[in-house]
């Protein structure tokens, strides 16, 4: 098992607020096709600014976004505008584009929640954009409780179509909890801390931390001695090298080089809106594209 520590990394912004990074790192890219973890809160808003991402384009992946408490405004390109929810899956695919923006709201006060991308498979990375919201049931047992938003877990499946298989749960466990959960032996796996801590297979994991798993066991075990909350994701090895580089994920230096002038295209307004148009009703101006590294970005994974 593989322990991987987060490192606080401002989000794009004026009023940055920082987020806790564990994926990807320099020693692990992958879990299944989950490729981006981020961490954040609970803040409150009125001190870290909460989360305020001018529009700004996305290829090659899916977004997920899993609120613990507070509420978000997404508005995209596909025309989908909505309110992401604690304990509600909103997916965006971006497909081959898409752009978004990410606001809070003033409705709470308190922001906490995960940002994940999943990596789209070389057949399906230029699919069409898409948005989907999923409030999956609060299943429970003795010590826990759970939400499965993707893929199948404790009796639970959620209906959301995904284009490598995903797991992706949230799990509350009570102090002095000891859950032996059935997973698939083809899945590698990763558990990230909440809130609490949680001894997985032996192994003491704090909170922000998120543990790797490698494939091949059929059971994991956690048990815990406080309250604790984490999210569990898996999936099987994900068999291709990416590159990532900003908000893109493709599979060369060029493809990248491509979608970055595209976007500058389109917001300079030098060319018209083609790859990833603006979404509508959105009060800022978008987010120019960082300049390219001097060297050629290599593949990962
Ligand atoms: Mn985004």
């Amino acid at each position: 098992m593989e322990i991987l520590t987060p490192r606080d990394v401002p989000l794009g912004g004026l009023r940055a607020m920082t987020v806790r990074r564990t994926l990807p790192q320099r020693q692990r890219t992958l879990i299944g096709a989950w490729c981006f973890v981020d961490h954040y809160g609970p803040d409150r808003v009125f001190e870290s600014g909460g989360m305020d991402v001018p529009p700004h384009p996305h290829t090659g992946l899916q977004t997920a976004s899993w609120l613990f408490e507070g509420e978000i405004e997404h508005r995209d390109s596909a025309g989908n505008h909505a309110m992401v929810r604690p304990g509600e899956l909103n997916l965006m695919t971006a497909g081959s584009g898409i752009s978004h923006s990410e606001r809070t709201t003033t409705s709470a006060d308190i922001l906490a929640g995960i940002q994940l991308w999943i990596a789209l498979p070389d057949q399906s990375r230029f699919t069409d954009a898409g948005f989907e919201h999923y409030a999956p049931p609060l299943i429970e047992g003795p010590g826990w409780r759970a939400r499965v938003f993707l893929g199948s877990l404790l009796g639970d499946s959620s209906p959301v179509r995904t284009h490598t298989p995903l797991l992706g749960v949230e799990l509350s466990l009570d102090a002095g909890a000891r859950l032996d959960l059935a997973v698939d032996p083809a899945f590698e796996h990763g558990v990230l801390v909440d809130h609490g801590a949680l001894e997985v297979e032996g192994r003491q994991l704090r909170r922000g931390e998120l543990a790797y798993l490698e494939p091949g066991a059929d059971q994991i075990l956690l048990t815990v001695s406080q309250s604790t909350r984490i999210l569990l994701l898996g999936g099987p090895p994900f068999g291709e090298q990416i590159v990532m580089w900003w908000n893109f994920i493709a599979r060369s230096h060029e493809e990248i080089e491509q979608w970055r002038a595209d976007w500058q295209a389109e917001i300079s307004g030098s060319t018209a809106h083609s790859r990833y148009g603006l979404p509508e009703g959105d009060p800022g101006d978008p987010l120019p594209a960082p300049v390219l590294p001097g060297v050629r970005l290599q593949p990962r994974g």
